[in-house]
């Protein structure tokens, strides 16, 4: 497992954390605000996606907690955090479409629900992003704001109603079947809720509900959001 380093854990500076459920916009928004501000951008859940690929391809099942901890221990992810290069690769094993699959999306909540797995990736991302040749990272998933990055000075909630972000995960799926993307979704969010909260933000996590909102308009409402924590964090205390 990897060290936990200070100068790691240190670098809560460089992430902007954005976390939000399936469907809230999040991933093509956190994408667009790196693009614009040239910034890193990680995608948390493709690494979880990525290892619940390696336990299927190993031929196990990720309700397996053992087979799930055997394989992160040994999980050659290389995931880059260039917005406009999302190619992920398991190994030589390019994934990048595989961990779309409907077949990963119903079997990555058991790799998700194993709190050794976690901790592991959490510090794989620490680490990414303190290495990163970026300023900042866009890091986005479901803990980023509460815990892979308690202390990043901007901390943003995506959130949507359910019934848009089925529609907006169907539209992005086009060919399945409309009523069974959203029932896997929602069965998704019922099993990733019970290992974080990310419905619901915590204290100090900027709310940015997208259910009315295009896709600019978000944008703009994160940009917003982006500048006003920055300027807070910028003045001085007593000034
Ligand atoms: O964001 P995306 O839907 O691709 O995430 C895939 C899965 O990865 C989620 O359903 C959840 O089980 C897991 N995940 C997580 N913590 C994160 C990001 C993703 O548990 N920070």
């Amino acid at each position: 497992m990897t060290d936990l380093s200070t100068d790691a854990a240190t670098r809560a500076d460089k992430f902007i954390a954005i976390d939000g459920p399936a469907g809230s916009g999040k991933s093509s928004v956190s994408k667009e605000i790196a693009r614009r501000l040239g910034y890193g951008y990680l995608d948390t859940g493709a690494a979880y996606r990525a290892l619940a690929w390696f336990v299927l391809e190993g031929g196990a099942d990720t309700a397996d907690a053992d087979a799930v901890r055997t394989a992160a221990s040994g999980f050659p992810l290389n995931q880059r955090l260039d917005p406009d290069d999302r190619r992920v690769l398991v190994g030589d094993v390019e994934v990048t479409d595989a961990i779309r699959e409907p077949r990963v999306s119903a079997a990555v909540s058991g790799v998700a629900r194993v709190p050794e797995v976690r901790v592991q990736v959490n510090d794989m991302f620490r680490r990414i992003v303190a290495e990163a040749d970026y300023p900042a990272v866009i890091v986005e998933g479901r803990d980023i704001t509460t815990v892979v990055a308690p202390d990043a000075p901007v901390r943003i909630l995506l959130t949507a109603a359910p019934e848009v972000r089925a529609a907006r995960r169907a539209a992005e799926l086009a060919g399945e079947n409309a009523a069974a993307v959203a029932e896997a979704m929602h069965k998704r969010d019922a099993s990733d809720s019970g290992v974080v909260d990310f419905l619901n933000a915590a204290p100090g996590v900027e709310v940015v509900d997208t259910t009315e909102l295009d896709f600019m308009q978000t944008i703009d409402a994160v940009l917003a959001v982006i500048e006003r924590r920055r300027d807070a964090e910028r003045k001085p205390e007593h000034g």
